[in-house]
C-alpha cells in the first residue's frame, strides 16, 4: 500500500515575518499520521524552517538544486548535498516553471535527479503537458519522453526512489484544476509504462498530482487509485488551507 505524499512548494514567496506566521499556522494543525509531508520554502528560509518545523512531522525541501553534487564554481546555485547537508529530505527537480523560464532540459533535469540520488535527496520528478501539447493529443508523448530520461538512467527502482508530480502546465496557478478522472487517466497511463518495465517497482512509485489542488477538490483527486497526494503550490501558503488538504490525503 503507497502511502500519500502532500507537498508544499511556496515558490519565491515569503518575507520572514510572512514565514514566521505560516509556520506558527503550520504548527498549529493537525496532521494526520498516515500521510508524508514536505514543505519548499524559498532556500534562504530553509535553515529556518527546518529550525521551526522540528518535532512536526513536515519534512522540509529544496525548490531545486544544482546539476552537480560537488562543491563547484557554480554561482548562486545551491547543490542537493548542501540541502542534504542542513536536513533536507526532498527536492523537487523539473518544475515547470524551471523547465519554461530557465530553460532546463530533461537532460539538466535527469543531471539534478541525479545528484539527488547521489546526496540522500528523495527527487520529485515534476512532468506535464501545456494545454496546446493537451489540445493536440500530445499527452502521453510529452510526460513519456520526460519519464524516459529518468527511466533509461535509473531505471524504475531509482524513479522510486523518488516521487513523480503530474502537474498539467495548464492547471499550475491558473485556478484550473484536472477532474479527478482526467488527472486519474494521465497518472495511471504513468503507471501503466513503469509497470511494463518494472511491475513490482511501478506498484511502490508515489505519482502525486499538481495543478491548483484545494481543500475543496483534494479529498475527490486523492481518492482516484494512481493519485497518491499533491504538490501544492498556491493553497500550501496558507497553513489552515495545506493543513486541511493534508487531512483530506488522510481520510482517502
Ligand atoms: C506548483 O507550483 O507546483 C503548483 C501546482 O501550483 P498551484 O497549486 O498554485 O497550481
Amino acid at each position: 500500500m503507497r502511502r500519500l505524499l502532500v507537498a508544499g512548494n511556496w515558490k519565491m514567496h515569503g518575507t520572514r515575518q510572512s514565514v514566521d506566521s505560516l509556520l506558527e499556522g503550520l504548527n498549529q494543525q493537525d496532521w494526520p499520521d498516515n500521510v508524508d509531508l514536505m514543505v519548499a520554502p524559498p532556500a534562504l528560509y530553509i535553515q529556518h524552517c527546518l529550525e521551526r518545523l522540528a518535532g512536526s512531522p513536515l519534512y522540509v525541501g529544496g525548490q531545486s538544486c544544482a546539476y552537480q553534487a560537488e562543491p563547484g564554481a557554480l554561482t548562486g546555485e545551491i547543490s542537493a548535498a548542501q540541502l542534504r547537508d542542513v536536513g533536507c529530505e526532498f527536492v523537487l527537480v523539473g518544475h515547470s516553471e524551471r523547465r519554461s523560464l530557465f530553460g532546463e532540459t530533461d537532460e539538466v533535469v535527469r543531471k539534478k535527479f541525479a545528484a539527488a540520488l547521489a546526496c540522500g535527496l528523495r527527487p520529485v520528478l515534476c512532468v506535464g503537458e501545456t494545454l496546446e501539447q493537451r489540445d493536440a493529443g500530445q499527452t502521453a508523448e510529452v510526460v513519456g519522453t520526460q519519464l524516459k530520461v529518468i527511466l533509461d538512467a535509473f531505471g524504475v527502482g531509482g524513479l522510486a526512489q523518488g516521487v513523480v508530480a503530474y502537474e498539467p502546465v495548464w492547471a499550475i496557478g491558473t485556478g484550473l484544476t484536472a477532474e479527478p478522472d482526467q488527472a486519474q487517466d494521465v497518472h495511471a497511463m504513468i503507471r501503466a509504462r513503469l509497470a511494463m518495465l518494472d511491475d513490482e517497482q511501478a506498484q511502490l512509485v508515489q505519482i502525486v498530482y499538481g495543478g491548483s489542488v484545494k481543500a475543496d477538490n483534494a479529498e475527490a483527486l486523492f481518492a482516484m487509485p494512481d493519485i497518491d497526494g499533491g504538490l501544492v503550490g498556491g493553497a500550501s501558503l496558507n497553513a489552515d488551507e495545506f493543513g486541511a488538504i493534508a487531512r483530506a490525503a488522510g481520510r482517502v
